[in-house]
């Protein structure tokens, strides 16, 4: 059966207000498609003025099978909490503080040049700060990807038990595992930019997708993702490529453990049991 990666980008003003994408068969296109331009106008920003659809055949072969990050969540009990815990994780992770702190403060602020959302994500070195990413206005966007129909199933009955399953998640557990598989990519860090959505992550190959749901101040139009990596060992080109390009797939899913307070999270992931 022939595949195909579908994508929707909707535009209001000329600023890009929404995106989203599926790999689908060739008989699933239509419902897809239906439901993407659903989604572009039911947006919290209002109506769009543009919707560009874009259905592009995949060669089956090249399709990569991937299983989805674990997933933690970490109690916390407002933004500030949040940040403090996102930063500890990451410089576990081994991301030097400074970069963590651009990162944060670019994410809180508007992280295109313009002082607005960018369309994708920055591409930080993980001991600098310094921002590689080689348009900043639109950083990359990590496109391509998906998740089996059968594990999308059990990942929302999973993400239900937990009383956290809402598309965000689901198509951020998609993203991070895409990314989180480049083995360039030494952590991931989002906040979203919808004003009402408070929760973000930090991921990794080692921490899986770890939900924070507060890292952002209510009401804040302002979010973002940063990629962390080491710029001195980078093929810029070639991880660009595979987070475009590279269709994804994810054929199962991985651990959903009950939420935990940050020092229970430390002696559970960190410290490994005798
Ligand atoms: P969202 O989680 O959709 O609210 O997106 C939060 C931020 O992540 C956006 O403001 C973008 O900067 C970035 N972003 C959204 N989609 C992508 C993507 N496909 N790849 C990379 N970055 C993205």
């Amino acid at each position: 059966m022939a595949i195909y990666s579908i994508r929707m980008r909707a535009s209001k003003n000329n600023e890009h207000i929404s995106g989203a994408e599926r790999i689908a068969s060739s008989m699933d296109i239509q419902k897809t498609v239906s439901a993407l331009i659903n989604r572009a106008l039911l947006h919290e920003i209002g109506k769009p003025d543009e919707i560009n659809i874009s259905v592009e055949r995949l060669k089956q072969k090249k399709i990569k099978k991937l299983k989805a990050l674990n997933i933690t969540t970490i109690l916390v009990d407002d933004y500030k909490q949040g940040r403090q815990c996102a930063s500890q994780l990451l410089e576990l992770i081994g991301v030097d503080k400074r970069a963590i702190k651009k990162a944060m403060d670019y994410m809180a602020n508007g992280a295109s040049p313009d002082k607005k959302n960018m369309r994708g994500a920055m591409i930080i070195d993980y001991k600098t700060g310094k921002r590689i990413e080689p348009d900043r206005y639109r950083g990359i966007r990590a496109s391509r990807m998906d998740i089996a129909k059968q594990a999308e199933a059990r990942l929302i009955s999973t993400l239900k038990k937990m009383r956290i399953n809402n598309p965000y998640i689901r198509e951020a557990i998609v993203l991070a595992t895409k990314v989180a598989n480049a083995p360039e990519t030494i952590a991931e860090l989002c906040w979203s930019d919808e004003p009402s959505y408070q929760a973000g992550y930090v991921a990794s190959k080692r921490f899986g997708y770890v939900r924070f749901p507060y890292l952002k101040e209510k009401g804040s139009p302002f979010g973002g993702r940063a990629f962390f990596i080491d710029s001195k060992k980078l093929d810029l080109e070639m991880y660009i490529n595979f987070l475009e390009q590279q269709a994804v797939l994810i054929t199962r899913i991985g651990r959903c453990k009950p939420p935990v307070n940050w020092n229970t999270f430390l002696n559970e992931a960190v410290i490994p049991a005798p």
